[in-house]
C-alpha cells in the first residue's frame, strides 16, 4: 500500500477535469458526514468543478438521498447524485422486463425505482416474474428472505427461469460501531442456497448493476464528456475495481472498508490519506 503514491483532494481537484466520489465511507457514514466531507464538497462547488456522487444504493432516490447528505451538512443537489437504482430502468428496458411482477427486497424508494422502470413492484411475500435486491432494510428481513428463497426455489423445481437482479453489489458498509451488511451479503446468501439446490443450474445467481460494474461509470462519463476523471472511494472492490474497468484513475481512501491489502492485482492510482 505505501507504494502508491499518496495524493490530496488539491491536487486530484488540478490533475482531472472531474471527480467522481463515492458516499459511504468517503463523503458519510450512517450517522453523519466523515471529515473533510463538507470542506470538499463546497470547494467543489464554489470552483464550479464538475463532479458526481457515485453510489451503489437502490434504496435511497437521488432526491432523497440528496436530502439526507444535506442534514449531514453536505451542499449536495440531487442533479449531481447517480446511484445504481437509476440502472435499474435501462436494464429493464434491455430485457424486455416492462409489465412483469417484480418481487422487492427493499426499502420504499427501491419499489419507485421498479415501478419508474415498467415493471409492477410486489412485496417479497407475493408472486413474482422476477427478484430485485433494493436495500438490506425497509422489509421484514427473515421473514422476506425466507419467503422468496421458498418461491424461487418451488419456480426453480418446476423449471422455471426467474431473473435475479442485484443493484448494489455492497456486502459490508462502515458504520460508526463498526460495519453492516449491505444487499450484496443477502444475495450472495440466497445464491449460496440456490446453488446447493441447483449445482447444475448457471442462471441462479444475480445480474449485478452497480460498481464495480461499467454502467454508473459510462453514465458518469457520458454526462461530463471526459474521460480525464479520477474516482474517489473507499472499496478496492467496487470503487477501484469499478474505475479501472471503465478505464478510469481512483484514489483509495485509506482506512476504509478494504483494508490495506489489494487483492487480485488491482492498484489505485493514489492512495488518499484525508480529504483535507
Ligand atoms: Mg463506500
Amino acid at each position: 500500500m505505501n507504494t502508491i503514491p499518496a495524493v490530496t483532494t488539491d491536487e486530484l481537484i488540478a490533475r482531472y477535469d472531474a471527480l467522481l466520489l463515492d458516499a459511504y465511507g468517503v463523503l458519510v457514514n450512517k450517522e453523519g458526514a466523515l471529515p473533510g466531507a463538507k470542506e470538499l464538497i463546497s470547494k467543489l462547488n464554489r470552483l464550479g468543478k464538475p463532479y458526481y456522487l457515485v453510489s451503489n444504493t437502490a434504496g435511497h432516490l437521488p432526491e432523497n438521498a440528496a436530502a439526507r447528505y444535506r442534514a449531514f451538512g453536505l451542499d449536495l443537489v440531487h442533479e449531481r447524485i447517480l446511484t445504481a437504482g437509476l440502472l435499474i430502468k435501462p436494464y429493464f428496458e434491455a430485457k424486455g422486463y416492462q409489465g412483469l411482477r417484480c418481487a422487492v427486497m427493499g426499502p420504499e424508494d427501491s419499489f419507485h425505482y421498479v415501478k419508474d422502470a415498467g415493471a409492477r413492484p410486489a412485496s417479497p411475500f407475493e408472486d413474482f416474474d422476477l427478484v430485485l435486491i433494493g436495500d438490506q432494510v425497509g422489509f421484514p428481513f427473515l421473514d422476506g428472505v425466507d419467503a422468496v428463497l421458498s418461491r424461487l426455489i418451488a419456480k426453480l423445481d418446476r423449471g422455471e427461469t426467474v431473473p435475479l437482479i442485484l443493484p448494489n453489489p455492497d456486502l459490508i458498509y462502515p458504520k460508526s460501531s463498526g460495519f453492516g451488511i449491505t444487499s450484496g451479503m443477502v444475495a450472495l446468501m440466497i445464491e449460496t442456497a440456490l446453488r446447493q439446490r441447483f449445482p447444475e443450474r448457471e442462471d441462479v445467481a444475480f445480474v449485478r448493476l452497480g460498481k464495480p460494474e461499467p454502467g454508473l461509470f459510462v453514465e458518469a462519463v457520458r454526462r461530463l464528456g471526459t474521460h480525464n476523471v479520477v474516482m474517489i472511494g473507499d472499496q478496492v472492490e467496487t470503487d477501484i475495481r469499478g474505475s479501472a474497468g471503465a478505464g478510469l484513475d481512483s484514489a483509495l481512501v485509506v482506512g476504509g472498508v478494504s483494508g490495506t491489502t489489494l487483492a487480485g492485482g488491482i492498484m489505485p492510482t493514489y492512495r488518499l490519506e484525508s480529504l483535507f
